[in-house]
Protein backbone atom coordinates (compact mmCIF):
# COMPACT_ATOMS: atom_id res chain seq x y z
CA UNK A 1 0.00 0.00 0.00
CA UNK A 2 1.28 3.51 -0.92
CA UNK A 3 1.60 6.45 1.42
CA UNK A 4 -1.64 8.24 0.60
CA UNK A 5 -3.68 4.63 0.45
CA UNK A 6 -2.01 3.96 3.77
CA UNK A 7 -3.18 7.65 5.08
CA UNK A 8 -6.66 7.20 4.00
CA UNK A 9 -7.10 4.34 6.18
CA UNK A 10 -5.53 5.59 8.92
CA UNK A 11 -8.43 8.03 8.44
CA UNK A 12 -11.14 5.49 7.70
CA UNK A 13 -10.14 3.71 11.00
CA UNK A 14 -9.70 6.47 13.16
CA UNK A 15 -13.65 7.85 12.27
CA UNK A 16 -14.52 4.70 14.07
CA UNK A 17 -12.80 5.43 17.65
CA UNK A 18 -14.43 8.52 17.54
CA UNK A 19 -11.98 11.05 18.87
CA UNK A 20 -12.13 13.99 16.91
CA UNK A 21 -8.32 15.17 18.36
CA UNK A 22 -7.06 11.96 16.64
CA UNK A 23 -8.81 12.52 13.75
CA UNK A 24 -7.68 16.15 13.23
CA UNK A 25 -3.83 14.54 13.75
CA UNK A 26 -4.22 12.06 11.02
CA UNK A 27 -5.92 14.25 8.99
CA UNK A 28 -3.10 16.65 9.02
CA UNK A 29 -0.39 13.97 8.44
CA UNK A 30 -2.34 13.17 5.29
CA UNK A 31 -1.81 16.52 4.24
CA UNK A 32 1.02 16.70 4.94
CA UNK A 33 2.42 13.71 3.36
CA UNK A 34 0.41 14.99 -0.14
CA UNK A 35 2.32 17.86 0.02
CA UNK A 36 5.83 16.15 0.96
CA UNK A 37 4.69 13.65 -2.20
CA UNK A 38 4.48 16.87 -4.52
CA UNK A 39 7.74 18.26 -3.19
CA UNK A 40 9.57 15.08 -4.17
CA UNK A 41 7.83 15.16 -7.45
CA UNK A 42 9.23 18.73 -7.58
CA UNK A 43 12.67 17.66 -6.94
CA UNK A 44 12.44 14.29 -9.59
CA UNK A 45 11.42 17.26 -12.43
CA UNK A 46 14.38 19.39 -11.43
CA UNK A 47 17.21 16.25 -11.01
CA UNK A 48 15.99 15.21 -14.22
CA UNK A 49 16.55 18.68 -15.65
CA UNK A 50 19.86 18.84 -14.18
CA UNK A 51 20.70 15.64 -15.50
CA UNK A 52 19.81 16.47 -19.16
CA UNK A 53 21.94 19.73 -18.50
CA UNK A 54 24.99 18.32 -17.38
CA UNK A 55 24.82 15.55 -20.33
CA UNK A 56 24.77 18.93 -22.71
CA UNK A 57 27.49 21.07 -20.50
CA UNK A 58 30.77 21.19 -22.22
CA UNK A 59 29.37 19.77 -25.91
CA UNK A 60 27.42 23.19 -26.31
CA UNK A 61 29.07 25.50 -28.65
CA UNK A 62 28.06 29.43 -28.82
CA UNK A 63 27.81 30.79 -31.77
CA UNK A 64 25.47 33.49 -33.55
CA UNK A 65 24.67 34.21 -29.82
CA UNK A 66 22.87 30.89 -29.52
CA UNK A 67 23.97 27.47 -28.05
CA UNK A 68 24.13 24.74 -30.71
CA UNK A 69 24.96 20.65 -30.40
CA UNK A 70 27.47 19.63 -32.84
CA UNK A 71 28.40 16.33 -33.78
CA UNK A 72 32.88 15.35 -34.34
CA UNK A 73 31.75 16.62 -38.15
CA UNK A 74 30.91 20.12 -36.68
CA UNK A 75 27.34 19.03 -38.12
CA UNK A 76 24.59 20.71 -36.05
CA UNK A 77 22.44 17.56 -34.48
CA UNK A 78 20.58 19.79 -31.67
CA UNK A 79 19.52 23.94 -30.86
CA UNK A 80 19.54 26.35 -31.31
CA UNK A 81 19.47 26.51 -27.71
CA UNK A 82 18.71 30.54 -25.93
CA UNK A 83 21.70 31.26 -24.34
CA UNK A 84 20.10 33.27 -21.31
CA UNK A 85 18.03 29.99 -20.43
CA UNK A 86 20.78 27.33 -20.74
CA UNK A 87 23.28 29.68 -18.47
CA UNK A 88 20.61 30.63 -15.40
CA UNK A 89 18.34 28.21 -15.25
CA UNK A 90 20.14 25.12 -16.75
CA UNK A 91 17.30 24.62 -19.27
CA UNK A 92 18.07 23.82 -22.63
CA UNK A 93 15.23 25.89 -24.21
CA UNK A 94 14.99 25.73 -28.10
CA UNK A 95 14.80 29.21 -30.03
CA UNK A 96 12.08 29.67 -32.38
CA UNK A 97 11.50 31.97 -35.70
CA UNK A 98 9.04 34.54 -35.29
CA UNK A 99 8.89 36.67 -38.60
CA UNK A 100 8.90 40.75 -38.68
CA UNK A 101 8.42 41.26 -41.79
CA UNK A 102 7.91 45.28 -41.13
CA UNK A 103 11.60 45.38 -39.68
CA UNK A 104 12.71 43.76 -43.03
CA UNK A 105 14.96 41.16 -40.99
CA UNK A 106 14.05 37.71 -39.34
CA UNK A 107 13.78 37.39 -35.40
CA UNK A 108 14.15 34.74 -33.13
CA UNK A 109 12.53 34.36 -30.38
CA UNK A 110 12.98 32.35 -27.01
CA UNK A 111 9.57 30.22 -25.84
CA UNK A 112 10.88 29.99 -21.99
CA UNK A 113 12.51 33.51 -21.37
CA UNK A 114 10.72 35.23 -24.44
CA UNK A 115 13.81 37.50 -25.32
CA UNK A 116 13.71 38.10 -29.28
CA UNK A 117 16.65 39.55 -31.44
CA UNK A 118 16.87 39.73 -34.81
CA UNK A 119 19.42 37.10 -36.16
CA UNK A 120 19.44 36.37 -39.83
CA UNK A 121 21.35 32.92 -39.08
CA UNK A 122 19.51 31.48 -36.45
CA UNK A 123 16.59 32.53 -38.15
CA UNK A 124 17.32 30.76 -41.80
CA UNK A 125 18.75 27.89 -39.95
CA UNK A 126 15.51 26.93 -38.26
CA UNK A 127 13.96 27.83 -41.62
CA UNK A 128 15.23 24.73 -43.25
CA UNK A 129 14.94 22.77 -40.49
ZN1 LIG B 1 15.42 31.86 -22.93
Amino acid sequence: MGLIEDAKEAVRLVQKIDNMELYRKILDLQSEAIELIEKLKEKDRTITKLKTALSLKGKLICEHSAYWLKNEKNETVDGPFCTRCFDVERNPCRLVQKSTPRQGCETVQCPNCKVQFPNFMIADYLSKH
